[in-house]
């Protein structure tokens, strides 16, 4: 492990172990954990942050890779999205691969990684829907050596948060080997932030469709009664394939699901939906038609 001070009162430490860099953050409380600081850095920039010390997570090499375990593949949290992207991790995650070649431009992805897309849980982080869709778990490293397991789920909901000085160290994500989507809308054309994003899984095993929306809202959302229902209509052990109109029903469904119609009114009253929020459950509808229409295709 090797410090520095870069700016009087500021150090970076660079650990070389996940186990070194919890004991750098315990030391040092003040201290930030720094990955591919894509994220960290716009803070930093816009005055929103200024971090006593710095960890940076960037010379760990057990974070940076992956492994299969138990018919699952548990990925490093150093994985980069330009890593991810690339054909092998693609053949065996297509969606969370199509996520991370979506993530914004070449430069972000070749820095930014999987763990700071989950620690920084913002609404449009492109890797978040397809890990809710997924169920994936994370597993924290903790002081001691300690490592403790959370659904992804629970941390992007606040049901449980990180601990001081621990860190995300690995994501256990089950291998599905079927079809798997992601698409993302944007408010421009290239590389942007989504403004909303679907990534739906088969999971044949289980007979289910599992679907989850992205940047709609503070966190995934789970259309659960859509999936449900879609996964009935599905004949599991032929074609897969479904008609037009079930596929735009699905559309319709995730997406009224997400983005409800208003409560009526006293006097029995409907309203409508503003038109934004209505060109929204649109655009939601439509990612939705698509993913499933692809996935079964
Ligand atoms: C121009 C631009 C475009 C972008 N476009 C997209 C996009 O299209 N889609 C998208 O999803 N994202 C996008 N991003 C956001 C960003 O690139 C991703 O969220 C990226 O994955 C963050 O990873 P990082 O390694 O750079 O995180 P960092 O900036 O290093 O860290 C972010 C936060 O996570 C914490 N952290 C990092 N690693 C860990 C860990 N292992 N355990 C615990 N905490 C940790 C840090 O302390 C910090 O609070 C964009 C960013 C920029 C600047």
């Amino acid at each position: 492990m090797t410090t520095h001070a870069p700016q009087a009162g500021q150090s970076v430490t660079l650990p070389t172990t996940l186990n070194e860099a919890v004991a750098a953050l315990t030391d040092m409380p003040a201290a930030v954990p720094v990955a591919g600081g894509t994220d960290l850095m716009a803070a930093v920039n816009a005055g929103q942050l200024r971090p006593a010390a710095l960890v940076g997570l960037g010379r760990i090499s057990e974070i940076r890779g992956w492994q299969y375990q138990d018919g699952n593949a548990l990925l490093g949290a150093g994985l980069t999205h330009a890593r991810m992207g690339r054909p092998d991790f693609a053949a065996l995650i297509p969606a969370l691969a199509a996520a991370a070649r979506a993530a914004g431009p070449p430069h972000i992805r070749n820095a930014g990684t999987l763990g700071g897309n989950i620690a920084t849980a913002a609404p449009t982080g492109d890797a978040l829907p397809v890990l809710a869709a997924l169920e994936a778990t994370l597993i924290i490293a903790g002081p001691g050596g300690s490592r403790r397991e959370i659904p992804v789920s629970h941390l992007l909901a606040g049901v449980e948060m990180l601990r001081a000085g621990e860190l995300i160290g690995f994501v256990r994500v089950p291998l599905l080997h079927a079809p798997q989507v992601f698409l993302k809308a944007t408010g421009r054309t290239g590389p942007g932030r989504s403004v909303a994003s679907v990534a739906l899984v088969l999971d044949p095993a289980r007979r289910g469709v599992r679907c989850a929306v992205g940047a709609i809202a503070p966190m995934p959302l789970r259309p659960l009664e859509a999936e449900q229902w879609v996964a009935r209509l599905i004949d599991w052990d032929n074609d897969r394939a479904l008609v037009p109109e079930a596929l735009a029903a699905f559309g319709e469904y995730v997406a009224a699901a997400c983005i409800p119609d208003p409560a009526p009114e006293p006097d029995g009253s409907v309203p409508t939906l503003p038109p934004a929020v209505l060109h929204l459950r649109r655009t939601v509808a439509a990612l939705a038609r698509r993913a499933l229409g692809r996935a079964l295709s």
